[in-house]
């Protein structure tokens, strides 16, 4: 009890909670990423895979900023790189979205190019054949991509590989993997004119079938991309630049992370389905590289130097933000108890 009613408790004085917030004003979620990242390094655990769920937990505890004139920016900070690490695969969506925007701009700046979006699938698998059909889906890929007819009409590629699950309880293939690709092409502006380009929706289909060497039909999705309104965190709005700017929302859609932590981790609690995912995934997806560029993409995002940004630094984003002298550092750590990020 205190003697004197004026005197204040023990300082007990609220933690300054970490707020980092892009030019435009969006929160980025540090807090939700890590939150996510220590679910999953408990599935690990529980999966008996120590050694990745104790990286997972120690993934980004720390975190020092530059305190710039608006905005922080990350300067130091350690990421643990695990194939499904939230945090980690979060960071490695930024990076490859700033990779892409830097990639499409330069190919729209040099050449006469238009955009499609390809979808390659196969028949769903269960976890333990996942593997051998992720592999064959490489080789189904890189096969196709050397065909006469590929080789005429497309000039560059992005491409993602995506692993979901089948988790309604209804459906036939309930607890099966889908594994797919997201592709984005760039092709001549000419494509959708002229013979000696255009690919029909069944060729597509039929090409990806012989790659593949399937003895069925696979699903197959072809689409131009369009322009699309929604704005993101990455570009700059002038009116000029409008209409490639949507283009460029829209091609962004492919350039996340193909790894969902809510495809991998359903809910907010471990559960032996969850566990069982994360083996099953953990397991396909190791050392696989799930991001690759062709053809013109692959020349320009080496002549940009952009970097790994699957494998790579995980820290600097873009290049373009110069931290200046004379900032101060803003150092911010995970506390377990708050769930949150207390600054120093
Ligand atoms: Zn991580």
């Amino acid at each position: 009890m205190y003697k004197n009613n004026n005197i204040e408790p023990p300082d007990k004085s609220t933690p300054k909670i970490l707020e980092d917030k892009t030019k435009s004003g969006k929160e980025r979620d540090w807090k939700g990423k890590k939150k996510r990242s220590v679910l999953t390094a408990e599935h690990f655990e529980v999966a008996g895979l120590h050694s990745k769920a104790e990286r997972m937990k120690d993934c980004a505890t720390q975190l020092v900023f530059k305190h710039t004139e608006e905005t922080l920016k990350l300067y130091q900070a350690w990421f643990c790189k695990v194939r499904l690490c939230p945090m980690c695969n979060w960071r490695r969506s930024l990076k490859i979205a700033y990779h892409n925007k830097r990639v499409v701009e330069t190919v729209n700046e040099r050449e006469n190019v238009c955009w499609l979006f390809l979808t390659l699938t196969v028949k769903n698998t269960d976890a333990e054949v996942l593997p051998e059909t992720i592999s064959a889906m490489f080789e189904g890929f890189r096969r196709m991509m050397q065909y006469k007819t590929l080789k005429t009409s497309v000039k560059g590629f992005f491409r993602a590989l995506e692993v979901t699950k089948n988790r309604d309880p209804q459906s036939e293939s309930f607890g099966t993997y889908h594994p797919h690709f997201h592709v984005l092409l760039c092709v001549p502006a000419s494509y959708f004119k002229k013979k000696e380009f255009y690919i029909t929706h069944e060729e597509w289909t039929s090409l990806w079938k012989k790659a593949m060497k399937l003895d069925y039909t696979p699903i197959v999705h072809i689409k131009k991309v369009k322009p699309k309104e929604k704005l993101d965190e990455l570009e700059t709005y002038e009116k000029d630049l409008k209409n490639a700017i949507k283009e460029q929302n829209a091609i962004l859609e492919v350039s996340k992370y193909p790894v969902k932590d809510t495809d991998v981790i359903k809910g907010n609690k471990v559960t032996e389905e969850n566990v069982e995912t994360v083996l099953a995934l953990d397991n396909a997806l190791a050392y696989k590289r799930l991001i690759g560029y062709g053809g013109l993409l692959k020349e320009i995002h080496k002549e940009l130097n952009l970097g790994d940004a699957e494998d790579g630094d995980l820290v600097n984003i873009s290049e373009d933000d110069e931290v200046a002298n004379g900032t101060f550092n803003v150092i911010a750590r995970w506390h377990i108890g708050l769930k949150n990020y207390v600054i120093e």
